[in-house]
Parts: C-alpha cells; sequence; structure tokens
C-alpha cells in the first residue's frame, strides 16, 4: 500500500470532544425546512410549536403536562418558585454538579444544603441525605449525573417520610429511566435543558418543565410569562422564561431521532468498555458504572484517572490532539460565591476526590470509530506510561 497525504492528515487531525456539525448536516434540510416555516409565520414566542413540543415531551417522559421555559436554569427557578419554596426554606442537592442546580435555589431565595455524593456514580448519596434534614428542609433535588437516575426508591422513601417535594435536574438525563419510568416523572416536578450539547440541543437556550400534578402545572405555566392569568392580571412576580417557536420547532424534528441518538452514545460507551478491557488498563481507570434497573443515557462519558493522575492523563490527550473535558473541577460548596453558607475543603470527600479523578471522553452519537480507536490507544499509553514511571520509582 502506497503512503498517501490524506492518511498523515487522519493520524493528526484532531479528535475533537464534541462535534455538533454532523448532526446538523444529517438533517439540514429538515431543520431549515422547519426554520423557514416558523419566519414565514412570524410567530416568534410560544404558540403552535411550542404547545406541541410541551405535549410531545410530555409523551415521551410519560407525564402528564410539560411547560417550556427560556433555559434548564430558569426550569429549575419556576419549579421551586411553584412549589412555594423561596426565603427561609433549604433545599437539599449535590455538590457535584453544574452550577446552575445550586444556583437556582439560591435564585428562587432559598438555602442549598449539600450532601456528598457515591463515589461510584457520582449521583447524591441517598443514604447521607436523612441527617441533613432540617425543620426548614422543603424539597431534595437529585441531579441525574451525566445520565443516569439517582437512587430514587430511598429518595422516595425519605421525602415521604419527611413530607418533602422531589424537584428532579433532569437535565442532563432527557429518556433516562428508574425501574422502568422516565426522568419528568420520578419526582413533583422535573427539569429539562436544551442548551445545545445536551442530548436534545437546540439551537440556542431552551428549557421544559414536566409534572404530572395538573395545578403546579398551571402555576408553573403563569410563572413563566410574569405571573399572568391572562388579560394583563397578574397574581404573582413571575419571570419573563418563555420558550421561542423557533427553538420549539427545532427540538420537535430532533426529537423525533433522540432514541437513535441514546443508542449511539451507549454504543460508545460499551466500546470504551470493552476496549479499554482489552487493553488491560482498568488498574489505572475507572470506568461509569451502570446501575441495575436503569437506562443510563450517556450525556457524558465519564472516567475516574486513579491515583491522582488526571491531569498527566489530560496531558497526553492534549499532546495528542484529543479533546476531554473536566465536569467537574470544583464542587460547588468550595464556589466563592457560596462562600457565606460556611462550607470547608474536605468536608465532602468524595465530591472532592471526583472533582480530582474525573475525565470525560468524546462520546456524542456521532462520533467516528476511528476517533473513538485513538482516544483508547492514547488513554492507553498514557495508562502504561504511568504505570512504568511508577515501577521505575518502586526500583530505585
Ligand atoms: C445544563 C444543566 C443545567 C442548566 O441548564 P441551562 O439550560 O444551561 O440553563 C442545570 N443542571 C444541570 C445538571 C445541567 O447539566
Amino acid at each position: 500500500m502506497t503512503y498517501t497525504l490524506s492518511m498523515a492528515t487522519t493520524e493528526d487531525r484532531p479528535v475533537p470532544f464534541i462535534d455538533l456539525v454532523p448532526q446538523f448536516n444529517a438533517m439540514s434540510a429538515e431543520i431549515m425546512a422547519t426554520v423557514e416555516k416558523v419566519f414565514s409565520e412570524q410567530k416568534f414566542i410560544l404558540g403552535e410549536e411550542v404547545s406541541e413540543l410541551e405535549r410531545e415531551i410530555a409523551e415521551y417522559c410519560d407525564a402528564r403536562h410539560a411547560i417550556g421555559c427560556n433555559s434548564g436554569t430558569d426550569a429549575l427557578i419556576i419549579a421551586l418558585q411553584a412549589l412555594g419554596i423561596g426565603e427561609g426554606d433549604e433545599v437539599i442537592t449535590t455538590p457535584f454538579s453544574f452550577f446552575a442546580t445550586a444556583s437556582s435555589i439560591c435564585r428562587a431565595g432559598a438555602t442549598p444544603v449539600f450532601v456528598d455524593i457515591d463515589p461510584e456514580t457520582f449521583n447524591l448519596d441517598a443514604n447521607a441525605v436523612e441527617e441533613a434534614i432540617t425543620p426548614r428542609t422543603k424539597a431534595i433535588m437529585p441531579v441525574h449525573l451525566f445520565g443516569q437516575c439517582c437512587d430514587m426508591e430511598n429518595l422516595w422513601r425519605i421525602a415521604q417520610k419527611y413530607d418533602l417535594e422531589i424537584v428532579e435536574d433532569a437535565c442532563q438525563a432527557i429518556g433516562a429511566e428508574y425501574q422502568g419510568r422516565r426522568t419528568g416523572v420520578l419526582g413533583s416536578v422535573a427539569c429539562f435543558s436544551f442548551f445545545p450539547t445536551k442530548n436534545l440541543g437546540g439551537a440556542g437556550d431552551g428549557g421544559m418543565m414536566t409534572t404530572d400534578d395538573p395545578e403546579l402545572a398551571k402555576r408553573l405555566k403563569c410563572l413563566r410569562v410574569h405571573g399572568d392569568i391572562g388579560q394583563y392580571e397578574h397574581i404573582e412576580v413571575g419571570m419573563n422564561s418563555r420558550l421561542d417557536s423557533l427553538q420549539a420547532a427545532v427540538l420537535r424534528v430532533k426529537l423525533r431521532k433522540l432514541d437513535s441518538w441514546t443508542e449511539a452514545r451507549q454504543k460508545n460507551a460499551d466500546q470504551y468498555a470493552e476496549m479499554f478491557r482489552q487493553e488491560g488498563v482498568l488498574d489505572t481507570i475507572v470506568l461509569p458504572k451502570i446501575e441495575p434497573n436503569r437506562r443510563h443515557v450517556f450525556n457524558q462519558y465519564c472516567i475516574r484517572v486513579r491515583q491522582g493522575h488526571r491531569d498527566q492523563l489530560m496531558q497526553h490527550l492534549k499532546s495528542k490532539k484529543i479533546g476531554c473535558a473536566v465536569y467537574y473541577p470544583k464542587p460547588l460548596h468550595l464556589q466563592k460565591c457560596f462562600k457565606h453558607l460556611g462550607y470547608r475543603p474536605g468536608q465532602f470527600p468524595e465530591s472532592e476526590a471526583a472533582s480530582r479523578d474525573i475525565l470525560a471522553l468524546p462520546s456524542y452519537p456521532e462520533l467516528p470509530a476511528s476517533d473513538q480507536v485513538r482516544v483508547v490507544a492514547a488513554v492507553s499509553d498514557a495508562c502504561k506510561e504511568l504505570r512504568a514511571n511508577k515501577s521505575q520509582r518502586r526500583a530505585a
């Protein structure tokens, strides 16, 4: 075989952590057609596309009601407000999540109370929740991190015992299942994000809330438009957090493909597991744990790098032009803006260790198989190098 320049460029080409272009290219005609339709009608705020998307998302989650809004962050704030949670109330959540999980609690006027995570799933440790409950506790906000559901059975038991609401932060977990039930119906209300890199991503910001409770649905709907019940009658001070028709139209086209994308993400995860096992590097990295009775939708594929070698491994991937990311480098209880809450370093050792060890690898649905092979080769090379260095040090 003759060596060609194109082969060399293939090898040197960077492997992006995520690339949204191939997905758009595969469906650009459908998306542009629906965008044209919205423009030709010139109805940009709420409207039919939004109510149709709401109906479809409700059906997808098997929830009675779905209410669109501006973002996942707003969904969380509005959900808390609709449940009457605010000033003087406490909400128990995880410090190992995206910032908006905790900031939404503050924005609603309440106080986030953190408990540590389960080191194997990175999700809220349900066994630690009970001891954090005080007379002010009003709700638990579990985050189905990276696309896998929390230990809901235990959270349901605690919520029932102490009469607490459950607000699902399902921003990374649309379509994830717990004992055959989808996110969206695992608590009093669930919040979704359509940020472009989520499993169902729009052409900008967008969000959704789902609930089975008709009264709550009414209040969510009212709060997203200035607490307006119609005819400029304002019954409470709400937000301006409507979903655009344009976003809804694009999301409706994409929703039809969501399950096939989820399957592609799961296949990527299976292949990673198989290849890393074959490479014999599981003494250095830990693969994501999939709990029984769950459908993991892999918004992120996160490995754990043992013995503090994460940053070295990342350096190696960088030198090979292979994209990777850290979710999340600093747990929320140590963020400057939450200093007044009085948490200290060392207080949530599992969250802090996860922040040091975790590494997300490329796993978007269209990830080319050849790219995945290069990721595995680079990670495995780094693991073997680390192992060699260690045995050298031991010999010295
Ligand atoms: C993305 C995300 C959010 C916020 O969603 P936005 O639409 O970006 O506001 C909240 N919580 C988690 C866990 C997320 O991943």
